[in-house]
């Protein structure tokens, strides 16, 4: 647990005040390893997983969706990911399914992630993360205080 706390202090991005817990995602929940529960505010980082730190962020992204992004945010971060400002941000969907595209939610968690490690290219997806997501992430945070709901 301590590994995880420098890895979010060393974070670049803002973190969102969820909980971190090291246990696989609850049984209500469609994922079985690591997750974001939004009705506890609470990322899950399943032990085993082979690359924690960036399994980490791509949850904390997630958070920081859920617990700091408005509607306009989200709006204004569509083009930036890559979609048309109509496009839903999120769909239901095996996110594990290959013949099911991501949505703007699965691909913002990507780039929040790329942005927290500072790093240039998605680790999952092809494309690379505009920097401008990262400055969004980072008004969205100067610009109001988050808080856990
Ligand atoms: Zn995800």
């Amino acid at each position: 647990m301590t590994t995880i706390l420098l890895w979010l202090a060393l974070s670049h991005m803002p973190v969102a005040p969820a909980t971190v817990t090291l246990a696989a995602c609850p049984a209500y929940l469609p994922d079985r390893w690591s997750c974001y529960d939004p009705s506890a505010a609470t990322v899950y980082l399943e032990p085993s997983e082979a690359q924690p730190r960036k399994v980490l962020f791509h949850e904390e992204g997630h958070a920081f969706d859920a617990l700091a992004l408005k509607a306009g945010d989200r709006r204004r971060l569509l083009p930036l990911l890559g979609f048309s400002r109509r496009t839903p941000w999120d769909w239901t969907g095996d996110v594990h399914d290959e013949a099911v595209p991501d949505p703007p939610a699965e691909l913002f968690a990507d780039a929040y992630a790329t942005c927290a490690l500072g790093v240039r290219v998605h680790f999952y997806a092809t494309r690379p993360t505009k920097p401008a997501v990262c400055r969004l992430i980072r008004r969205v945070h100067a610009g109001r205080p988050i808080h856990a709901t």
